[in-house]
Formats: C-alpha cells, structure tokens, sequence
C-alpha cells in the first residue's frame, strides 16, 4: 500500500518511522529495555514508597534518555518523569501506567509486522 499525501497517511508514515526507531534501539539496547520494564512493573503494581520515588525516578529516566529522543520511550516521558525536569511524585505512577501501555502497544506493532514479514515469504 503506497503513502498518498492525506493526512491520514501522513500521520501513519510518521508513526512508522518513530516505531522503526524504537525498535532498532530496542535491538541495540537489549538490556536497557529490560530494566525500564522492570521498574515499570514494579510501579505499576506495588506501592511506591515515597522515600524511593526520587532514586527511582531518575534511573528510570536515565534508561529512557538511553533509549534515545525520537523513540517511544522518550519522547515526553523523559521530560515528564525526570525530576530534574517536570517529574513530580504525584504524576509518577499515571505517568508509568501511560508509558508501559505506549510500550505495549509498540510491541503489538511488533508482533504483527513480524507476522506480516513471515506471509510475504
Ligand atoms: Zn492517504
């Protein structure tokens, strides 16, 4: 299917192109990508306690900024969870549920590009 110039399609290519991104740097930074899930999951299902808060704050920005600008995982949640930043205790956990969903849905596109890749064979 060819890009016409619509909108629409306009909006898909870019959303290509900044998934493609993440998932190259998902590739490079393997172990990266690993920890930032697991201080996701850890966030998003135990308590955080607030003494925590900072020290985890910060390492998990400093993955995210890892993963480098123009992926999922730093575009706006960078700024918005580093403390030196905006990052604020009381938006830390919204913020990790919002990011660990736009990581899923990342993954999703994964899966079925891969799919789609093993039909064109
Ligand atoms: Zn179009």
């Amino acid at each position: 299917m060819d890009d016409c110039n619509c909108l629409n399609c306009h909006l898909q290519a870019k959303w290509r192109e900044y998934y493609e991104v993440s998932e190259a740097m998902v590739r490079v930074n393997f172990p990266v990508y690993k920890e930032i899930m697991a201080i996701l999951q850890k966030v998003c299902t135990e308590p955080v306690d607030i003494d925590q808060y900072w020290d985890m704050a910060v390492r998990l920005s400093e993955f995210l900024e890892q993963m480098g600008q123009g992926t999922v995982f730093y575009n706006y949640f960078f700024e918005q969870i580093n403390p030196y930043h905006y990052g604020n205790v009381r938006y830390f956990r919204h913020l990790c549920l919002d990011l660990r969903e736009q990581i899923q849905a990342f993954n999703q596109w994964r899966k079925t590009r891969r799919r789609l890749s093993v039909v064109a064979l």
